[in-house]
């Protein structure tokens, strides 16, 4: 049920998406029809002053850089390579300084009272791309896909280890975005537990899916194409949108436009058609946001009982680093954005 401050409550349920909204006098709650969270969206707030100055993303000497010499690095050979003219130009390689290691066995959990401990038994890997000044959107396409492909293979690999139950695979780009090295790169981490904004996301859509025989995100990119107001850019694979309800000012979602759960079981066709997407987005946030730092991800289905997951459309996501959380948000996990969806995408496109 969605309420909008201003108006009566009562029992009748009044649907969000269904009031058309282009200018907005006061600010709104709005629900994530998915994850059920909310959020406050305050265009107002985009006009308050502001004493802080950017700090500017400074690209370390690729002579410090410990990913030029991957052979010495003690960390080789790769999981996984793709190479041109006898070069490696992507990698994937465990991570030097993982978060989570790698064990034949599955991890148990144990109780001290009132804390439950597992052991951080997964997968934390890095995929690399070769030349140190080339971020993901200035990557030739070829390349790009071929990132996706790799990741694909992650997936299917991963998935047979039966202790996994989520991959999660992501990019950390700029410091602001939690990047510690410069040059580009990527990271997958497989956990033996399905995370919890996952588990809403998943949740939110067996619940649609339940109630209305269709997958929210279907219906989510159907309304998008009728309204044409929060379209960012569409190829004959995939759709990039400003969504409705955005967490965070300039926030885009990536979907593939034909039904899939899970990120490895897509076509290459609709990976090369989410990836060429992403590229564009990328570049655009860079030439309209002054090249902001950012993060995106992947979301897709669990790697455990896969077949109970098939209501769920795998996407990707992209939240450049424009806005902290601030003590409203860490106190309530409502976030207040400032900028308009609508206007987002006419920005972007
Ligand atoms: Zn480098
Ligand atoms: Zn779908």
């Amino acid at each position: 049920m969605c309420w909008i401050p201003g108006q009566a409550r009562d029992d009748k349920p009044v649907y969000c998406l269904l009031v058309p909204v282009y200018y907005l006098a006061m600010s709104q709650f709005r629900k994530d029809p998915v994850s059920g969270e909310w959020v406050i969206l305050a265009p107002e707030r985009g006009l308050r002053p502001h004493s802080f100055k950017n700090t500017k993303r400074v690209l370390a000497p690729k002579s410090k850089c410990p990913f030029e010499d991957l052979m010495k690095s003690g960390n080789w050979p790769p999981v996984l390579e793709y190479d041109e003219k006898g070069k490696w130009q992507i990698v994937v390689l465990p991570n030097k300084y993982p978060a989570l290691k790698h064990e034949a066995l599955c991890p148990q959990e144990l109780a001290d009272g009132p804390y439950r401990v597992t052991e951080g038994i997964g997968y934390h890997e890095l995929l690399i791309t070769r030349d140190h000044a080339k971020s993901f959107p200035m990557l030739p396409p070829v390349h790009a896909l071929e990132v996706f492909r790799l990741f694909g293979e992650r997936y299917r690999t991963i998935d047979k280890d039966h202790c996994m139950a989520y991959l999660s695979v992501f990019a950390n780009w700029g410091p602001s975005a939690g990047a510690s090295i410069a040059h580009p790169h990527y990271q997958l981490m497989a956990l033996p537990v399905i995370p919890p904004v996952i588990q809403h996301s998943y949740d939110g859509s067996a619940a649609y899916f339940k109630k209305n025989k269709s997958c929210v995100h279907c219906d989510i990119i159907a309304t998008e194409r009728k309204k044409k107001v929060r379209i960012i850019a569409e190829n004959s694979e995939a759709i990039a949108m400003a969504p409705f309800v955005s967490r965070d000012p300039y926030e885009v979602k990536i979907f593939p436009k034909k039904h899939s759960a899970r990120f490895e079981g897509s076509t290459e066709a609709a990976l090369k058609g989410v990836a060429v997407l992403l590229q564009s987005t990328l570049a655009a946030m860079k030439k309209k946001l002054g090249d902001p730092d950012y993060n995106f991800y992947i979301h897709t289905a669990p790697l455990l009982d896969q077949l109970k997951y098939d209501h769920y459309h795998w996407h990707v996501e992209v939240a450049p680093k424009i806005s902290i959380p601030a003590g409203f948000e860490l106190a309530t996990g409502i976030d207040i954005n400032a900028v308009d969806p609508d206007t987002v995408a006419k920005l972007l496109r």
